[in-house]
């Protein structure tokens, strides 16, 4: 469905592109009705005045049609483009008709000037709608959707740059992987949304319990996990239990619903033996698996 906006917007893209043929259809007819034809004509002038003359058109034209972003750039753009093609158009014409030299002077200079000020400020425009946009749509691929938190896609990325950064210098760092203890009770009991509700309060105890350059993501379902850079096993086993208690002392409140929830934690930490970023995430899945065994506990596995 259309919004009035868009609609608005498009009657003013239109209203620019049917000002600009009129205009030259107007033009022509004064020129062939007020100016004489030049007895030399200079055919290569004519036809690269034309050519560009030609090519402004298709320009304006297709910012029109694609006039669907909204961020100023085809209102600047389109008018800049008309001010240059009509710059043009006294500079084609004046291949064929005698212009008084004034005339074309004017004309040429002062609407190229106006046409190039104004494209300047549509591709300014363009360049930072589209940064912004690209912004926009890379933090939703790195982002997981319902609780704001990294995604898995993207965490790995920094497991890989910490894991070859570790091996190129020697520095090492730690991988927590959490599961939620009985996690399908609460959608059981209290219905799948209730369950969401619950996901997105932890990630914010998981978002406001780390350091700027820990990466918390959401490693899938009821699954989070946690890189924490120049940490070493103890340090991370250490920060894995103040999770886990903090988590267990917390009673998650949704309205009417007091939700009371544990964690396990799998933990390890990189080694100058690991091959592969895989080694340092099987041992903590490994690490993770013992955990679940007895639940609300946190398990490390060291080699
Ligand atoms: P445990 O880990 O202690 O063995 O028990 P669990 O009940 O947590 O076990 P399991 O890992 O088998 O189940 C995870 C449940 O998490 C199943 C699934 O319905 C739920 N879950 C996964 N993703 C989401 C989600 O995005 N929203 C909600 N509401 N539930 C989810
Ligand atoms: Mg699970
Ligand atoms: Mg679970």
């Amino acid at each position: 469905m259309n919004n009035p906006k868009s609609n608005t917007s498009d009657t003013i893209q239109l209203n620019i592109f049917v000002l600009v043929v009129f205009s030259t259809v107007v033009l022509l007819f004064i020129n062939f009705f007020f100016y004489n034809f030049k007895d030399k004509f200079n055919l290569f002038e004519f036809f690269s005045d034309l050519f560009l003359l030609l090519t402004t058109f298709y320009l304006i034209y297709i910012t029109h049609k694609n006039s669907t972003v909204r961020s100023g750039f085809y209102y600047y753009t389109s008018i800049g483009f008309s001010f240059v093609f009509f710059s043009l158009l006294v500079l084609t014409l004046n291949n064929i008709f005698v212009y008084p030299k004034l005339v074309v002077d004017l004309s040429v200079k002062s609407l190229f000037l106006l046409g190039y000020s104004l494209l300047a400020i549509g591709v300014t425009k363009w360049i930072h709608y589209n940064e912004s946009k690209r912004k926009e749509l890379s933090l939703q691929a790195n982002t997981d959707e319902l609780t704001g938190l990294l995604n898995r896609r993207s965490f790995t990325n920094y497991i890989k740059f910490e894991f070859f950064n570790s091996q190129r210098s020697a520095t090492l760092f730690s991988l927590i992987i959490i599961d939620v203890d009985f996690f399908k009770r609460v959608n059981d009991e209290h219905g799948h949304l209730v369950g969401d509700e619950v996901l997105i309060k932890l990630a914010h105890i998981l978002k406001t319990g780390f350091r700027r350059s820990d990466k918390v993501s959401r490693w899938g379902g009821e699954e989070f996990a946690i890189l924490l850079p120049d940490t070493n096993l103890e340090n991370a086993i250490n920060v894995a239990n103040k999770l886990r208690l903090k988590v267990a002392e917390q009673t998650f409140i949704l309205s009417t619903i007091e939700i009371n929830l544990t964690i396990s934690a799998g933990v390890s930490e990189s080694l100058t033996t690991d091959t592969d970023v895989d080694d340092i995430i099987k041992r903590a899945d490994e690490a993770l698996y013992l955990a679940k065994k007895s639940r609300n506990s946190v398990r490390s596995i060291k080699s």
